[in-house]
């Protein structure tokens, strides 16, 4: 049954902006405006608490966008995990990669108008510990139960007086003769499909967007591979707080990181969009084998009891914003491999770079902001293409399929175990702290040398000829694994 005050919303207004979807940005979106004064009406198809294997571990970079925001208590009193960094294990060795200083880092920027009365600071709770926020010398990240943390973003949305939020399914995105945006039509359970107006329309749709194409018919995803996702209960995870990359020479990755006291997430790469037929024969022969000993009773445990659920990989580089009154931003504008955890530190870094932006413009004024829309597309990506193409070019070396790729694999292990600037450097782009694009193709091509030095060491002086070949296809290798990926992210 769905509360009225869902269903009420005002169709003889005209909105500063609607918003489509109350996912992980939709909220961010609706409570940045309207903190800024705007009259917002946000949608959302389901208000219910959703049940998904999403968005569930927030890099620093993202848990800093939240605090930009004054949205940083989202992660609060839901049981949420801290997480202080990653550990790579890789044919049974392993690395500890632990989150950077905050020294090395600038400080969080407040936004105006939204970080208040202390908004921007975590609360104490059971899980979440004030002291190990902020104090400690390092950043952190968190995990969570996705529908959890989405029920405080959308419980914030709700407390917003600027803000009216409705249940519906957006049908179509409401067009001028001009092809102008000027607002949405929903279908709302006993008013049938009505029309809301705004100056400006946001599509926060998601992953199976809907409405992404109505900045361009072929702003379509690719996916070429899934992930088969299980709960494990009570789980002895490995090293307690951090997120595990389980690799080797055979198998593909896993992840796995705790979401709550007692559940630990464990997400198994298949190389298909099209899963297995037989799940479970899969997980018992291609996965069991390198689960971590202390995971293997927890694991075997969710294999007997066969709850599984699988997501698609989508990879969809950023279009412009182009169309006036449209901005579509989170999932339905660009997408990167769910391996680095990364999707959600886009999308909320984008929501404080679009409210500084544009949240103290006149929204009626669509010229203005259309003309700061199409800069902002530009100023977005140095943040968002190190994480995009970082995650993009991991899976093709953690998933190896070729002997070049495997080099690369054990070269990028082996870099890892150097440590100092060897780790210190590739965790900032990993947590999303560091947007500097070319600095990552620099460690990127560093990693890839040291693959090809490792290669020429294992040869010998006997195998020198053939090192060095094998080293050139292995640099060719890199290159195609990772140039293109910047070159679309940069120049698109
Ligand atoms: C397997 C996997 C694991 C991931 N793990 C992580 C992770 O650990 N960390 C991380 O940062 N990111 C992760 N991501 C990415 C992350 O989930 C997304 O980046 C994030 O959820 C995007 O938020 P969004 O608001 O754009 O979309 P969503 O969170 O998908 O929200 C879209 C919302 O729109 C609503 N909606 C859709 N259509 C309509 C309609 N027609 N009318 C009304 N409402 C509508 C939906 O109900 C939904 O509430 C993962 C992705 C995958 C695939």
């Amino acid at each position: 049954m769905v509360a009225q005050e869902l269903l009420n919303a005002d169709s003889s207004v005209t909105y500063d902006a609607i918003v489509i979807g109350a996912g992980v940005i939709g909220p961010c979106v609706a409570a940045g405006l309207a903190r800024k004064g705007k009259k917002v009406l946000i949608v959302e198809r389901d208000w219910d608490m959703p049940d998904r294997i999403v968005g569930e571990l927030m890099q620093p970079g993202g848990l800093r966008a939240l605090r930009s925001l004054g949205m940083i208590q989202s992660i609060n009193n839901i049981d949420a995990f801290p997480v202080t960094g990653y550990t790579v294990f890789y044919n049974g060795e392993k690395v500890d990669i632990p989150y950077p200083y905050k020294a090395d880092l600038a400080p969080v920027e407040k936004l105006e108008g939204l970080v208040k009365d202390g908004n921007d600071k975590v609360l104490e709770d059971s899980t979440i510990h004030i002291r190990d926020y902020e104090e400690d010398e390092r950043e952190r990240g968190a995990a969570f139960v996705h529908g959890k943390f989405l029920n405080n973003l959308r419980n914030i949305v709700a407390g917003e007086k600027n803000v009216t939020r409705l249940q519906g399914n957006c049908v179509e995105v409401l067009k001028a003769k001009n092809n102008e945006v000027v607002g949405a039509k929903v279908n709302v359970e006993g008013r049938g499909k009505v029309d809301f107006k705004a100056h400006l329309t946001f599509v926060c749709d998601g992953i199976f967007s809907r409405f992404r194409r109505e900045l361009h018919p072929e702003h379509i995803p690719s996916v070429d591979s899934s992930f088969i996702g299980m709960s494990l209960w009570n789980a002895k995870n490995p090293v307690p707080m951090h997120g595990h990359v389980i690799l080797g020479t055979n198998h593909l990755p896993i992840l796995v990181y705790q979401i709550s006291p007692e559940e630990t997430r464990m997400l198994c790469a298949y190389n298909s969009a099209k899963l297995p037929g037989d799940i479970k024969g899969w997980l018992s022969k291609e996965v069991q084998p390198h689960v971590p000993k202390s995971l293997r009773p927890s694991f075997d445990a969710a294999l007997a009891e066969g709850k599984y659920r699988s997501m698609p990989n989508s990879y969809l580089p950023a279009r412009q914003n182009d169309v006036t009154g449209l901005c579509v931003i989170g999932d339905a504008l660009n997408m990167r491999h769910p391996l680095t955890g990364g999707g959600m530190t886009v999308g909320l870094n984008d929501v404080v770079l679009l409210i500084k932006k544009i949240g103290d413009l006149d929204f009626s004024d669509r010229e203005t902001v259309l003309d700061e829309l199409l800069d902002y597309h530009y100023e977005r990506k140095n943040y968002d293409s190190v994480i995009n193409v970082l995650s993009i070019a991991l899976f093709a070396l953690f998933a190896a399929d070729n002997k070049n790729l495997k080099s690369l694999q054990k070269g990028c292990f082996r870099y890892f175990q150097k440590g100092g600037d060897c780790v210190k450097v590739p965790v900032k782009f990993l947590s999303g702290v560091n947007p500097q694009p070319l600095m990552l193709a620099r460690v990127f091509f560093a990693v890839a040398l040291y693959a090809v030095y490792l290669n020429i060491e294992e040869r010998g002086f006997l195998g020198l000829p053939m090192a060095l070949l094998e080293g050139i296809m292995i640099l060719i290798t890199a290159t195609k694994v990772f140039a293109p990926f910047l070159y679309r992210e940069l120049c698109s």
